[in-house]
């Protein structure tokens, strides 16, 4: 049975959430620019057709194997397409990214050439910079050929750093710092240099404000390079200023989140072919970084783009870039202001349906239906079934931006001030619930599962039944709501619902079997019969969003120990109530007791 101080210690390393992930997304997710209809660089020449295959005649991306295909059309530029038909859990390809960094708070806490967390003996750290820690002394071997630069670079940093806090430079500066010194060694010539500059560079279609930030981080990445004068940056391939823009822009644009086998962001990494996938907001693949049990731990960190519903054979691969639980006001939002572009997914094409879970709000008479939430400007507003009126709208506008604005301050006091961000979140909830807003929709389903990562981190060391059943039901809710807004087998998904069966599976300091079955949690065996059925779904759905073949990644093969150890558990049971039946004499008109 997991304890509460194996979900804390897992917590320590989190952001947010144990398993859960809120949010769900990251100023570095992942990107290519779909606008753009012409490749701007590499050995390729791309034009464009209606929809032009490419893969045929490229000598890069060999790491994409040939059940896919690159190809270009006017709407999106490039993209991979499937040449077969794949079926949810089939895992499209498998690769290392380019270059991988860990954030600055998770370097101590993670081996930073093969990301895996501390072994037993603990981790080993570089005793020349000590900035770096490695699983192994394998680990430390591998990384040297860049890592000798780079020690120099965060050596020469700190010692050139007015204060203790900004001793380790950035990821983001980090990360180019290590794409700079690989192309170095790897040369320009190299399939590996010409997938890094075959990427999209936004340099010249970016609003002002970008190219101010992008043109800051050149500074800083030429400063911890420790480049004296221009010429000496010819070394990298870099001639002029433009230049060194267009790297840092490929790089921002193209960078994704590193994460563990739990979704929990690790630090940034940057993986030309994974860069070629379109966004959509109704994606048929996700990316993880499964840990399957058959890579070898060197190779890792892998990431796996895996199929989570069937894909016909010539059907364009998509991942989504942002949280798709978000409205799509917000999506566009995201979208816009973080990759420069207009979506035109299945979600954002059609009108918005009008029972989209995402913004709804229950129906006054609760028939069952729903109606659309209102903005200012909308005409009366009535349930989509019955078609009673909503005379709160008032006080629904109102919920919905208290709701959001105590998010935005929870969500910034998080990790600082944890009780109290709790405090908002317990106080924010019950208003968006009094306004009937349904759990699924935004900002009342981030409220819930930041709520849930909230609990988890502040549980106290010696768990109160209260305390237990509390995050019990609070994650429950997640889970329903995002079943209601995310596919089957959506990874985030998947894993709020593994983490619901591991929670129920934690022993209960005070059960209490006399509680009725309509009380959720339930208690005693009950409970434990629902954490069985609540894991087995959770391994069903874990088996799409990690791959089948990867046995739902590490966390996967967890949740399946766990199956098996709580079905012995449930067999003790069943024997006891057995024997227990079998020695006292059966009160009239009693059928069965349990299971
Ligand atoms: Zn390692
Ligand atoms: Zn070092
Ligand atoms: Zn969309
Ligand atoms: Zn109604």
């Amino acid at each position: 049975m997991s304890s509460f101080s194996d979900l804390r210690a897992k917590r320590k390393t989190k952001e947010v959430g144990s398993f859960l992930r809120a949010g769900g997304t990251s100023q570095f997710a992942t990107t290519n620019d779909p606008i753009s209809p012409i490749a701007d660089a590499g050995s390729e020449s791309l034009v464009p057709t209606e929809t032009k295959s490419v893969s045929a005649n490229s000598s890069l991306y060999r790491c994409l194997p040939l059940s896919v295909d690159i190809r270009v059309n006017l709407e999106d530029g490039r993209g991979i397409w499937a040449k077969k038909a794949f079926v949810a859990g089939d895992i499209l390809f498998i690769t290392k990214p380019h270059v991988h960094v860990l954030s600055t708070r998770n370097l101590e806490l993670f081996c930073s050439s093969c990301t895996s967390s501390a072994p037993e003996g603990g981790l080993k750290r570089c005793t020349l910079c000590r900035v770096v820690w490695y699983c192994s002394t394998q680990c430390q071997n591998n990384d040297w050929s860049v890592h000798k630069k780079e020690c120099d670079a965060l050596q020469r940093w700190a010692a050139g750093a007015p204060s203790l806090d900004v001793a380790i430079p950035a990821e983001p500066i980090r990360c180019l710092g290590r794409l700079l010194w690989m192309k170095q060694k790897k040369k320009a010539t190299s399939v590996w240099a010409k997938e890094i500059e075959a990427m999209q560079s936004h340099r010249t279609s970016l609003p002002p404000e970008a190219v101010e930030g992008h043109t800051h981080l050149a500074h800083a990445v030429v400063r911890y390079l420790g480049v004296n004068a221009p010429g000496e940056l010819g070394a990298f391939g870099i001639q002029t200023a433009a230049d060194i823009v267009d790297v840092v822009s490929r790089f921002t644009t193209n960078s994704l989140t590193l994460t563990t086998p739990s979704l929990t962001p690790l630090g940034i990494a940057v993986s030309p072919p994974f860069a070629l996938i379109n966004h959509s907001c109704d994606p048929n693949a996700v990316v993880v970084f499964p840990r399957a049990s058959n890579d070898s731990r060197a190779q890792e960190p892998l990431m796996h783009v895996v199929a989570i519903r069937d894909i016909a054979p010539d059907e364009e691969i998509f991942t989504a870039y942002i949280d798709t639980t978000l409205p799509k006001p917000l999506r566009q939002i995201a979208l816009r202001t973080a990759y420069n572009f207009e979506c035109k997914c299945t979600l954002c094409n059609n009108e918005v349906p009008r029972d989209d879970p995402r913004e709804a709000v229950d129906c006054p008479r609760s028939c069952g239906g729903t109606c659309p939430l209102p903005t200012e400007e909308d005409s009366p507003l009535r349930c989509i079934k019955c078609k009673a009126a909503v005379s709160t709208r008032g006080a629904i506008i109102d919920a919905l931006r208290v709701g959001q604005e105590g998010l935005d301050k929870a969500t910034a006091l998080q990790i600082s001030d944890t009780p109290k961000a709790l405090q908002l979140t317990t106080n924010l909830l019950p208003i968006l619930e009094g306004a009937k807003i349904l759990p699924s929709s935004h900002p009342r389903l981030a409220l819930m599962r930041l709520h849930q990562s909230l609990l988890l981190a502040s549980f106290p060391v010696t768990p109160t039944q209260d305390a237990l059943d509390n995050i019990v039901r609070t994650t429950a809710a997640c889970v329903s709501a995002l079943t209601a807004v995310l596919r089957a087998g959506h990874p985030i998904r998947a894993l709020a619902c593994a983490e619901l069966g591991r929670l129920l599976a934690v022993d209960e300091p005070a059960p209490d079997v006399s509680r009725g079955k309509s009380v959720f949690p339930p208690s005693g065996p009950v409970r434990l019969r629902l954490a069985y059925d609540t894991l087995v779904q959770a391994r069903s759905e874990l088996l799409i969003g990690f791959g089948a073949r990867n046995e739902g990644g590490e966390v996967g093969r967890e949740v399946r120990e766990m199956v098996v150890r709580i079905e012995k558990e449930l067999e003790v049971w069943t024997q006891r109530m057995k024997d227990v039946m079998q020695d006292t004499p059966k009160p009239k008109g009693s059928k069965s007791l349990g299971r």
